[in-house]
């Protein structure tokens, strides 16, 4: 073991040889059968997508306790909430509709503090992370206060780094088994991060904020309730588009043709 600094405490440490900055629970259901999983790059047509058998991973980044306790803690109750693997404490989970069609997941009974610190940890890490495919998340002027959040365990107030969370679903009902690069997003006078990770999008509002809708009526709540909508059809080619995939994807996705 090599002893350093850890990235997320600042103590000189035994340092772990392999953390994961993507949790390997998120994108487990888009491997393919040979266990490799579809990287789709965003906007750059010429490029095909390509498949990854490895995880991302950073070396020596974290010490065994933010690894294993604190970050650990967080992606146990995540794999929980999101992709459900067995905890105690499940949300209360119910479908609705709303009057124009529109699908959404009403989630009741989350611990905001510990999915919300989830969200923000893949976040910190995916900045810290030298791997390519994280390389246009750069988070310097928030990365202090984000891994401040992570340290003390405190998540702060809804509309302090809002999270709001999108599903995806595919013309047969499954989940957009897709994995594009994260990124940062400029929107108004501020930007947001998001990631798209096997039919989940997590958008995290950075500072200064900006105008995105998507936080304004789909928030991540204190109270423990959020909404989650479910784009299907029609809109997911619309949505697939205007978030950077190249045509010939969103149509596989939506329209039957062949990739
Ligand atoms: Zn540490």
């Amino acid at each position: 073991m090599k002893t350093g600094i850890c990235k997320l405490c600042g103590n000189q440490r035994d340092l772990i040889g392999k953390s994961h900055i993507i949790p390997n629970f998120m994108y487990t259901d888009i491997l393919d059968d040979q266990h490799r999983m579809l990287l789709q790059p965003l906007k750059e047509d010429r490029q095909s997508a390509r498949y990854l058998q490895t995880g991302f991973f950073e070396k020596n980044m974290l010490c065994e306790h933010c690894d294993n306790v604190i970050i650990g803690t967080l992606e146990r109750y995540a794999a929980g909430v999101l992709y459900g693997n067995p905890i105690k404490d499940k949300p209360i989970v119910k479908k609705a509709m709303s009057s124009d069609g529109m699908r959404f997941l009403t989630l009741e009974k989350i611990d905001y503090t510990k999915l919300k610190l989830f969200v923000l940890s893949v976040l910190w890490r995916a900045h810290i992370s030298k791997n390519k495919f994280v390389s246009k998340i750069d988070i310097a002027a928030n990365e202090e206060e984000i891994r401040d959040k992570l340290l003390s365990g405190n998540a702060g107030s809804e509309d302090d780094f809002m999270i709001s969370l999108l599903a995806i679903k595919d013309r047969q009902e499954g989940m957009v088994r897709l994995l594009p690069d994260p990124e940062v997003k400029k929107l108004g006078a501020g930007s947001f991060a998001t990631f798209f990770i096997g039919g989940i999008v997590y958008f995290i509002d950075l500072k200064p904020k900006s105008d995105f809708e998507m936080f304004r009526h789909f928030p991540l709540q204190q109270t423990g309730q959020t909404r989650i909508p479910i784009l299907s059809g029609e809109m997911v080619n619309a949505f697939l588009t205007a978030f950077g995939l190249p045509a010939k994807v969103a149509d596989y996705f939506t329209n039957r043709k062949d990739l």
